[in-house]
């Protein structure tokens, strides 16, 4: 896990044993491939049970929907019909259309029609059943260029056969729509290995603290922030290998980009962390941090050799 919650003395905090009034409402579960996991201070599961259960929800619909390694999602539904307009989920349409903004917006570093290049570099199997899968795609040149949206009728058209990768939106997205259930409560956080959301405040009445993973030292944090009503979202090229590098690729070499190692950026949803993050990614030291910076987030954006660069407005957040 890249961002993690931290308690008050930088330490990761243990689930606590259960005492309504002086402890957190904690849950997990394994969803979207990553643990996430949600906690209420001084929730109790007769207040929160129902919430955070409807929170759990929304991560199964949103993968449901988005995931390319089940042949039944609308994802891949759209991806057998191209050259035709396939009416979609408003999910589905909406998380393709911010894909679509970031990539026009990145002029393409970031591009949600790299699908096909991730099953072929090896990111071609199910976490659930194990199983591979091969998706009959030509090998043509395509981009985010070739997707087309019509709003009126809520349809999506590929101009060409081509696979959606929607990894760098939907987690963002599902935590976003898991943090709508938990507003109420005020003081929450949502964890999903890595991208989180922090509602109001921690257990000890402060804002939440989130550590920041040493890219090259697991177990050590390079830096602490302190965020309330924030998304923090970390992308790590140590999260998801493959024998030939990471699992964030630039569409224009099809090869994992190696300038950065560590994104992690600072926005009110979750969903624009994310991506923004994966964009910046790929964008590279410099390009990355302007771009986020443009886009009206902070973050922090490491190299391999652990220089690093930060948007003017990050510091405010660190400890
Ligand atoms: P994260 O580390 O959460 O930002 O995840 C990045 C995810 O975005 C990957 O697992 C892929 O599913 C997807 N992805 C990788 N490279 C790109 C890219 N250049 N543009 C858009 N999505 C990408
Ligand atoms: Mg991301």
């Amino acid at each position: 896990m890249s961002g993690r919650v931290v308690a008050e003395d930088g330490i990761q905090s243990e689930d606590p044993p259960f005492d309504p009034g002086t402890t957190s409402f904690v849950h997990t579960a394994v969803l979207m491939d990553t643990m996430v996991r949600i906690e209420i201070p001084r929730g109790t599961p007769e207040t929160c049970g129902d919430a955070v259960e409807r929170a759990f929800t929304w991560f199964r619909e949103v993968e449901a929907a988005s995931s390319r390694f089940d042949e039944s999602s609308e994802v891949m539904q759209l991806a057998r019909h191209p050259h035709s307009p396939v009416s979609v989920s408003p999910l589905l349409f909406e998380s393709i259309r911010f894909a679509l903004d970031v990539a026009e917006a990145s002029e393409g570093a970031f591009d949600p029609t790299i699908g096909a290049t991730l099953e072929r570099r090896g990111f071609n199997r199910n976490y659930r059943t194990g199983q591979a899968i091969q998706t009959p795609i030509s090998d043509g040149p395509v981009s985010f260029r070739d997707v087309l949206l019509d709003e009126a009728t809520r349809t999506v058209t590929l101009a060409k056969p081509l696979i959606l990768d929607l990894g760098a939106v939907v987690k963002g997205l599902a935590i976003d729509l898991a943090a709508r259930e938990l507003a109420p409560f005020r003081d929450f956080a949502i964890d999903a290995g890595g991208d989180l959301y922090l509602g109001g405040n921690n257990l000890a009445g402060a804002p939440w603290r989130v550590g920041i993973r040493h890219p090259r030292q697991p177990d050590a944090m390079l830096t602490v922030v302190q965020v309330s009503n924030l998304a923090v979202c970390t992308s790590g090229d140590y999260e998801r290998a493959v024998a030939n590098g990471h699992h964030i690729v630039d569409p224009r070499t099809g090869r994992s980009t190696d300038s950065v190692c560590s994104v992690t950026v600072i926005g009110p949803t979750a969903m624009s962390a994310d991506a923004l993050g994966t964009a910046a990614f790929v964008l590279g030291l410099a390009n990355g941090t302007t771009f986020l910076r443009q886009a009206g987030v902070d973050g922090l954006l490491i190299t391999p050799d652990l220089k690093h660069r930060a948007t003017p407005g990050f510091r405010r957040y660190q400890v």
